[in-house]
């Protein structure tokens, strides 16, 4: 049922790197609009659309067949004339201009910076978590990180099969910017020899050669290494392999994949649970808020607050981890 708000008009964007379930948030940010008779204006390519103009119309028809596909269809960007007074001026303006009482953006946390600074102008703005790092603060959950993690533990298990064929080790890089979230999860849903997450630091004979060392004396002839990208380079990794044991591994480096495929189920609830209470926050008439999942429940809180708060590894994800590895499976 519709409600009445002063909110008329409101813009959805997705900024940053791109993550599965993206396009399930822009639908349900247009059809939670639509419900309570508020417009809805998608703007491409980020922050770089908002300085340009590069705009669409969107109603709930145009958002029909978009909650089981990858990518954006509002395309994504990194707009370093965002990050500009001139920039941010210039998409206040464009927000002037069409009339916007509003922007959500959805996003990482770089984006959620990008809000702030919008917010300055005089624009209301509210945020949605989308990254597969899962590496924003104030939220249990990022919209990307379960297909994410899927996607990387359907690659590994195919890896296994022909590194237990050949009896190899296999080092495999996993994506997560500085954070080790997605690795640490990987690790233990493939249950890798080692996992190496920045958050922990590396010590390369204790974390990696020893891990191997009492897998192989466990009876084990192949070994699982993940490495999150911010805690070193894979390639390095079992260049070092190589040279302390006599050991020919292969290294592969996941990358984009990771980012792309279909939303999980998982994605898709998050994505439109949080959609929605973006849109209800605006017509709410509050600003600089990000909606998180917190114990299983959607909360908008202020953006600097829940920025400045310290995500750490799960301690206890990490001692289940400490008892696992080292065995291999
Ligand atoms: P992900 O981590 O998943 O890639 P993200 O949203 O953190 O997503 P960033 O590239 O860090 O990705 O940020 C996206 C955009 O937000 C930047 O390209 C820039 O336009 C804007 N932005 C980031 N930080 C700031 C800032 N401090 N001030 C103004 N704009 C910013």
């Amino acid at each position: 049922m519709a409600q009445d708000s002063k909110v008329k008009r409101i813009g959805v964007l997705t900024s940053g790197g791109d993550a599965p379930g993206m396009n399930a948030a822009i639908r349900s940010v247009v059809r939670a609009a639509t419900f309570r008779g508020i417009e809805c204006i998608g703007i491409r390519r980020g922050y770089n659309g908002l300085i340009s103009g590069d705009f669409i119309q969107l109603n709930a028809e145009s958002v029909a067949h978009i909650i089981n596909r990858g990518g954006t269809m509002l395309y994504t960007a990194r707009s370093e004339e965002f990050r500009t007074l001139e920039g941010q001026q210039k998409a206040a303006a464009t927000c002037k201009l069409l009339g916007l009482d509003g922007i959500v953006a959805i996003g990482g946390d770089g984006s959620f910076r990008g809000l702030v600074e919008l917010s300055k102008q005089g624009v209301s703005v509210v945020g949605v978590p989308a990254t597969i790092d899962n590496d924003i603060v104030c939220t249990d959950y990022t919209i990307g990180y379960d297909t994410a993690a899927n996607t990387a533990v359907e690659a590994i298990d195919r890896l296994r099969d022909t590194m237990q064929s050949h009896e190899r080790c296999s080092v495999v890089e996993v994506m997560g910017r500085n954070a080790g979230h997605l690795a640490l999860y990987v690790g233990l849903a493939t249950g890798a020899t080692a996992v190496l997450v920045p958050e922990k630091g590396v010590d390369f004979e204790r974390d990696v050669i020893e891990r191997i060392r009492a897998a192989r004396l466990a009876g084990n002839t192949h070994f699982m290494i993940i490495v999150a990208e911010g805690a070193g380079s894979a390639i390095e990794i079992g260049k070092g392999i190589h040279e302390e044991l006599g050991l020919d591994p292969r290294v592969t480096i996941l990358g984009h994949i990771q980012r792309g495929g279909t939303p999980s189920a998982r994605d898709r609830v998050m994505a439109t649970r949080m959609g929605y209470h973006a849109v209800q926050a605006l017509a709410e008439g509050k600003t600089n808020r990000v909606i998180c999942a917190q114990q299983g429940k959607m909360v908008d809180i202020d953006i600097l607050e829940g920025l400045s708060m310290k995500k750490t590894i799960s301690e206890q994800q990490y001692e289940v981890l400490e008892a696992m590895t080292g065995i291999d499976s």
